[in-house]
């Protein structure tokens, strides 16, 4: 067994798919620090900076008096208290959803929506560039699963020509690597026209997106009857941690019967629960840095095109910058290190083979001139 290990490791090491593991001295807001270096983080999905946001901070304190550090059970035994119920109904609202329904995380919340709903006969539709946390929880559900073309329609609807059972088309809402968004509308025609249900993993979406940050739906003004299933996290734009599934009565009722990875747990911390609630507030208060957030967007895009980098047309805080081969990705990635900047390399099996990328993400905490000095400095390194 060691001998398959130590093979399998030195082979990631000679592919240079080796995942790091950075230690950070300090929060991951907007600038933080590597031992005493100073770097302007471009890798957080804290989109918000709410992560160190003095009012969700304090939350965390006061809610941690109030209601306790750790919640002590699953929810179905003693762990759900009222603050997680507060927490669920401020969900549901923001989300114009039915009910909402708390997680410790989105991967386990992706395990139990579609391991739950599926059985052996069924098929899931995938997004080929869906997050793992998906494919995951259709391997638990031992179901059939076929994968279409990244936002191509014509490719899904080829693939259900072909499906079994009853289907559920599944998509990422912004696409994590990429930055993309999903052709929402068009998958709630062809969901209808096919008889398929459709789900939707908000996990960039909530708190960026929409007049009032609750994600691409609202964006999109699809409501619950249209994606009748909604994941959404906590721990990104929201700055805390843990994740939701909203929809209707029956859908989570259904969840919290049968869905094992909710079921079998601790519940998440009420401390956390309080915390969230402050952030949630925040999305309505400070709704100036969704707007901020816009202009840095486009003030990445505009600069980038000005000095002549190839990126993506992201209208999200996820802007890759494909390089194509790991080594190379790896050396910009260090070298970025050195002048002060924290980007994530991002290799396959994360990403598709020679598509290995940096995956710049942008937050509400940076400045244009934190833009500006990142690209020319990527733009000096990356065509020297
Ligand atoms: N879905 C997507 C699209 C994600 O990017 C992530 C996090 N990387 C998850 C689900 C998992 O969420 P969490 O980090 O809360 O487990």
């Amino acid at each position: 067994m060691f001998d398959r290990i130590h093979q399998r490791l030195q082979r990631q090491t000679q592919q240079q798919r080796q995942r790091e593991r950075l230690v950070l001295n300090a929060p991951p807001s907007g600038l933080t620090r590597i031992g005493h270096k100073e770097l302007v983080n471009f890798s957080s999905n804290d989109y918000l900076g709410f992560a160190q946001h003095p009012a969700v901070v304090h939350a965390l304190e006061v809610g941690a008096k109030r209601w306790g550090v750790g919640a002590g059970a699953s929810h179905l035994v003693s762990g759900h208290s009222q603050i997680h119920e507060d927490l669920e109904q401020a969900l549901a609202a923001l989300t114009q959803r039915p009910r909402a329904l708390l997680f410790s995380n989105g991967y386990m919340a992706n395990l139990a929506l579609i391991s739950t709903l599926m059985e052996k006969d069924d098929t899931v539709l995938h997004d080929r560039l869906n997050h793992a946390s998906l494919f995951d929880g259709t391997l638990l559900a031992g179901c059939r699963f076929l994968r279409y073309q990244h936002l191509d329609m014509t490719s899904l609807k080829q693939r259900l020509a072909r499906a079994q059972g009853h289907c559920l088309i599944v998509t990422d809402g912004v696409f994590s690597m990429d930055g993309d968004t999903a052709p929402l509308r068009d998958l709630v025609q062809i969901s209808r026209t096919h008889e398929a249900m459709l789900m939707v993993d908000d996990a960039h979406g909530i708190g960026v997106l929409g007049p009032h940050g609750a994600g691409l739906l609202e964006q999109e003004q699809l409501s619950v009857n249209e994606v009748p299933i909604l994941m959404g996290t906590l721990g990104k734009a929201l700055g805390t941690a843990g994740a939701f599934v909203a929809g209707s009565e029956t859908l989570i009722e259904y969840l919290i019967q049968f869905a094992r990875p909710y079921i079998y747990t601790t519940a998440s911390s009420p401390a956390m629960a309080y915390a969230t609630l402050t952030a949630l507030e925040l999305l309505e208060k400070e709704a100036w840095r969704r707007t901020h957030l816009k202009d840095l967007i486009h003030h990445f895009q505009s600069t980038a095109t000005e000095l002549g980098l190839t990126i993506q047309p992201s209208q999200t805080p996820i802007q890759p910058v494909v390089i194509g081969d790991n080594t190379t990705t790896l050396r910009v990635a260090r070298a970025l290190r050195e002048h002060g900047f924290l980007v994530g390399a991002i290799r396959p099996p994360t990403v598709p083979e020679h598509t290995a990328r940096l995956r710049i993400t942008l937050c509400a905490d940076h400045r244009p001139e934190h833009i500006i000095a990142l690209l020319q400095t990527l733009s000096r390194l990356h065509t020297s």
